[in-house]
């Protein structure tokens, strides 16, 4: 947990936020400036920094976080014709939060290869 991090700070809900989902171990909730109609942010409770920083000690967390993805499509309700999961790392990748989260996004036609 990461005193200016700020999605420890929505965890810590000194931040709000718009939850989709939330368990123990991680939360679920609306990108604040959402890049297709579904656009939803699944972080893990605990700071990591990005997918980088992941060890096996997160092998359990993080099969946890791709199965709350797939979670909030179905209650978004675009299960079926297609949704995304990504995640950014670093500069190249485009990340701009330092706190290991997946983008959900659906609810358009997603463009391939990303710019
Ligand atoms: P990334 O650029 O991959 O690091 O993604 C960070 C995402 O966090 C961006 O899509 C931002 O729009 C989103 N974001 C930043 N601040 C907030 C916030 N307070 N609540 C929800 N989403 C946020």
């Amino acid at each position: 947990m990461s005193d200016d991090c700020l999605f420890c700070r929505i965890v810590r809900g000194e931040i709000p936020s718009d939850p989709v989902l939330e368990t123990d171990e991680l939360l679920a909730f609306r990108d604040i400036d959402p890049k297709a109609p579904t656009h939803v942010l699944v972080i893990p409770r605990a700071h990591i920094d990005s997918l980088s920083a992941a060890t096996p000690d997160h092998r359990a967390l993080l099969g946890s976080i791709q199965l709350a993805a797939a979670e909030v499509a179905r209650r978004e309700g675009i299960q079926d014709r297609g949704w995304r999961l990504v995640t950014n790392v670093g500069r190249d990748g485009g990340q701009s939060v330092g706190h290991l989260h997946y983008h959900v996004l659906g609810g358009r036609a997603l463009g391939w290869p990303p710019g």
